[in-house]
């Protein structure tokens, strides 16, 4: 590990929680995560968004620990349960090559936001070997600027949540104070790196920012704060994913509006507002996506070594 990654550790301020954890010397901070990258998942992923698993798949790298506590967490098993396996810098750019020498579209790192010192090196280490694919960001939106900087170069394009507008939602839901501010400069930050969005003639995206935003039951009105916030600031041109995916898991029935799926009322208001601001690119998805069937399962199944990659093309 390079002394520069040892040195961000050693008083974590990686994340906005900047809880100052001495990660270097084996004492893990608010997100639980310790010093060497922890992976849950190596897999090939076919229903994100078409310009990122395309037909053969996007390169999910899933990882483990979260700086997020989602009460309604689909992934809580890797997320706040930690269940995953620790491996070498060495070992996760080894992986990045893997999924590129199995013909996938991109790297896609999923929730690597506690692991951006040690994740740089490893895709300087990957690059250096070959790695030409894109890189993919796929993040909760709860990241710092300074976090964020880490990776300028190194990532192609950003996948970023920006899941609410209000602060108080945020903190009831995920324990994350002023989500939205952080969020939205995070998001600026994005931005500035990709610059442009560009996509291939095969339909696959090769730079530039798709935001993420789950559609909450009972909260649909939050939505087009963040809708309006993204018009407002990054323009109608923006991709944005509207998710209808929403299912009750882990500790959502102990609130009263998350113990329920979202309706397609719901649903369709959002999607109206999208377009009556003048929005233009939207990724919509069907209600049968709301199902704990497209939970991945976070069986390490690629971590150890390439025999045990699963194709999860079901
Ligand atoms: S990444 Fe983890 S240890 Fe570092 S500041 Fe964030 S919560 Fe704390």
């Amino acid at each position: 590990m390079k002394e520069s990654t040892l040195q961000a550790l050693s008083r974590c301020t990686v994340c906005p929680r900047a809880c100052g954890a001495d990660r270097s010397g084996g004492n893990p901070g608010f997100c639980g995560a310790p010093l060497q990258p922890k992976v849950a998942l190596v897999s090939a992923h076919f229903w994100e968004e078409p310009p990122i698993s395309g037909e053969k798949g996007s390169g999910t790298v899933f990882f483990s620990h979260c700086n997020l506590r989602c009460v309604f967490c689909q992934n809580h098993d890797i997320s706040q349960e930690n269940h995953g396996r620790e491996i070498s810098i060495e070992r996760l750019a080894e992986i990045f090559l893997e999924q590129q020498a199995r013909g996938l579209h991109n790297v896609n790192l999923v929730s690597a936001g506690h692991f951006i010192p040690q994740t740089a090196e490893a895709l300087e280490i990957a690059k250096k070997n070959g790695l030409t694919i894109p890189v993919v960001y796929n993040s909760n939106g709860y990241e710092s600027v300074e976090g964020l900087r880490m990776l300028e170069g190194l990532v192609d394009v950003y996948l970023p949540d920006f899941k609410y507008w209000e602060d108080e939602l945020a903190r009831t839901y995920s324990h994350a104070p002023h989500y939205a501010r952080t969020a939205a400069a995070a998001i600026l930050e994005m931005r500035r790196q990709t610059k442009e969005d560009r996509i291939r003639p095969d339909g696959i995206m090769e730079k530039g920012l798709i935001l993420r935003h789950l559609v909450l039951p009972g909260h649909y009105k939050d939505s087009f704060r963040v809708l309006d916030w993204i018009r407002e600031h990054l323009g109608e041109e923006t991709y944005v994913s509207l998710l209808n995916q929403y299912t009750p898991m882990y500790q959502a029935s102990q609130y009263k509006n998350l113990s329920r799926r979202l309706t397609t009322f719901e649903y369709e208001k959002v999607t109206e507002y999208f377009l009556s601001i003048g929005l233009k690119n939207g990724f919509v998805q069907k209600r049968s996506s709301a199902t704990s069937d497209y939970t991945p399962i976070f069986d390490l199944s690629g971590v150890e070594s390439a025999d045990t990659f699963q194709n999860r093309k079901e």
